[in-house]
């Protein structure tokens, strides 16, 4: 079933055609006059098409419309003055024109477009190349229908009509082939990819039928009524697309394919070698120019070269330092700013299953604040994130002395890991946290006391001995203990964690 605008489209093509016909058959001058205005319409067609199939496309796509856009304008003034060469100047249709040169510059904003690579950041700063490959490209084609260098001849020698349409075949089929490429590397991004579509079928079409109407035209000078008609296909083809536009937003894979990656790589290689062929395909005529165009399109190609593998690596470089900062966040507590309990984690768990620390000792403190939820109660939670961050420096700035390592385990709750310490030491070095957290003296009147105060309960034991969650709750049974003891204490499970 055909959709409304489906069918819409097919009727504007039907009417625009069929009218194009019409005024062929009633072109009474014989001259082919009448086809002018279906000609110039064709690209202006075009362009409103693009014009709503780019609306709401991300920059870098835009521009790639904006250049086909261009392209099509060039084209149209193509006609235009073929029209005029044609209508007014009588002109010889035997040797290239204004109209040749303009036909052959629609191509230079196409392959822009196609070679330009679906990354914002990197179309910006290689945008000043693209301007000077285009402008360098022009000069080339100049110097190729007019056999003049701009500027200098003065007086020009404009091939023939054969050499201009044997150099729109190779042009156009070069912008196919590019074209076939990227729409074969299926692009990342769901709105370049519907670009290279769109230019895909465009140039298919434009192509083939120029092509055709080029050559009917030089071999025997009459092209029969349909030929021209043809050549409205490829521009209606993109109000076709605009008829049968997909969802605009589809989600882009995860990752770019490897393909996909070449492909958007390579693509700007093909204006260099476009410029290579041109600058060499006049190197006989005109070797000062053709070398030094060769040279500097070289030059355009290693700086381009240079400025991505640049960017890549400036951006390689953000990707590790945010992996770091992220890292960093995920194993940091914010209040406090020590390791948080999934480092905890991590470290118990790597240490444990370290095979050169195994047998080693190992001992675990599990460390509370005594009465804390009365700060909270009493001054406020603002209060008691203070009284956390000064305990947590205290015990950080106690425990680095001894080769230990705190963590935040939960709430107003810290664990401590001393690799290598026996029961005995890991006593005095809990006795010691315990002294330097009351020595904060930070105000908490409670049954304990008059300052904060802290309980710790501490286990000691084996790397690979039994299971580290032994070891925890073996240091929690001690924390309980010293809570039921009355609090600020330190307490040792005597019971050994890895039974
Ligand atoms: P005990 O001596 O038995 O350990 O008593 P306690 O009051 O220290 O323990 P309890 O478990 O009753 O209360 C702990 C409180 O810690 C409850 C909770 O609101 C508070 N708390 C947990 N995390 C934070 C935090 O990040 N900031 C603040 N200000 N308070 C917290
Ligand atoms: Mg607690
Ligand atoms: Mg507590």
């Amino acid at each position: 079933m055909l959709t409304t605008a489906w069918r819409s489209w097919l009727c504007l093509s039907l009417v625009f055609m069929g009218l194009h016909v019409a005024a062929i058959l009633l072109d009474t001058t014989g001259a082919g006059l009448l086809n002018y205005p279906f000609l110039i319409a064709d690209p202006l067609i075009a362009l409103v098409a693009i014009w709503r199939l780019a609306s709401g496309s991300r920059s870098t796509v835009l521009i790639a419309w904006m250049l086909l856009g261009a392209g099509l304008l060039i084209d149209c003034a193509g006609t235009v003055s073929a029209a005029w060469a044609d209508a007014v100047m009588h002109s010889s249709p035997f040797v290239a024109d204004l109209s040749g040169f303009l036909y052959l510059a629609y191509g230079i904003a196409v392959i822009a477009a196609l070679a330009l690579p679906d990354r914002p950041g990197l179309v910006r700063r290689l945008a000043w190349i693209d301007v000077v490959q285009c402008i360098l490209a022009a000069f080339l084609l100049y110097i190729a229908v007019f056999s003049a260098v701009p500027f200098l001849d003065k007086t020009v020698l404009p091939v023939s009509s054969e050499r201009l349409i044997e150099l729109l075949n190779c042009e156009n089929l070069a912008l196919l082939s590019i074209a076939t490429l990227r729409v074969m590397g299926r692009s990342h991004s769901p709105q370049r990819a519907a670009f290279d579509r769109a230019a895909l079928l465009f140039l298919m079409l434009f192509a083939v039928t120029s092509a055709i109407y080029n050559k009917l035209g030089l071999d025997s000078g009459f092209v029969p009524t349909l030929v021209p008609v043809m050549l409205d296909l490829s521009f209606l083809s993109l109000l076709f697309l605009r008829a049968a536009k997909p969802d605009p937003e589809p989600q882009p894979e995860q990752t770019r394919r490897p393909l996909t990656l070449l492909v958007d790589g390579a693509t700007p290689a093909f204006f260099t070698l476009l410029l290579m062929w041109l600058s060499m395909s006049i190197v006989n005529e005109k070797f000062d120019a053709g070398a030094i165009a060769m040279t500097i399109a070289l030059a355009l190609m290693v700086v381009r070269s240079a400025i991505t593998e640049s960017h890549h690596l400036e951006a390689q470089d953000a990707l590790a330092l945010a992996r770091d900062r992220l890292l960093h966040l995920t194993l940091h507590d914010d209040l406090t700013e020590i390791a948080n309990r999934r480092a905890f984690q991590n470290q118990m768990a790597e240490q444990w299953n370290d095979p050169g620390r195994r047998g080693g000792l190992l001992a675990l403190l599990l460390i509370d604040i005594d009465h804390f939820k009365t700060i909270n109660d009493r001054l406020g939670h603002d209060s008691g994130d203070t009284c956390l961050r000064m305990v947590a420096r205290a015990l950080d700035r106690t425990l680095s002395k001894a080769d230990g390592t705190v963590f935040r385990y939960g709430g107003e709750e810290f664990a401590a890991l001393l690799p290598g310490a026996t029961i005995a030491r890991a006593g005095q070095i809990g006795e010691s946290l315990r002294i330097a957290v009351a020595q904060l003296a930070i105000p908490n009147r409670t049954a304990t006391g008059d300052r904060v105060t802290i309980s710790i309960g501490i286990a000691a034991g084996r790397y690979g001995r039994g299971s580290s969650s032994r070891l925890i709750a073996s240091a929690d049974r001690a924390l309980y203990e010293a809570k039921a003891g009355g609090r600020n204490r330190v307490t040792i499970d005597r019971e050994p964690a890895e039974s």
